[in-house]
């Protein structure tokens, strides 16, 4: 088991890994347009690891202090928009010089 600094920094490299894989069966399936079959049981594991990315962004990307959600940019946000915190290390944001 790999430590993660915090829950944050866990959900959002797991969402990461399930977007890849979702994008990676989405490409897979269109690739394989000669096999309806084979299309369509990339298009549901698609779908089913893009849900749950969803998931593990309700249940674990969450700002670590006021436990508010990160949905929107959770790849990229480095301050949680509520409480305005670093996500990482829990500083408060510091204005940019
Ligand atoms: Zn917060």
């Amino acid at each position: 088991m790999k430590n993660y600094i915090n829950n944050f920094t866990y959900g959002r490299e797991l969402v990461k890994k399930l977007i890849i894989g979702a994008v990676i069966c989405y490409t897979l399936a269109l690739l394989f347009r000669a096999s309806a079959a084979v299309q369509v049981g990339f298009m549901v594991a698609g779908m089913a690891l893009f849900i749950a990315a969803v998931v593990v962004i309700v249940k674990d990307c969450r700002c670590p202090h006021c436990g508010k959600v990160i949905f929107l940019g959770v790849l990229a946000v480095k301050n949680c928009p509520n409480c305005k915190r670093n996500l990482v290390t829990g500083r408060k944001a510091k204005k940019v010089k």
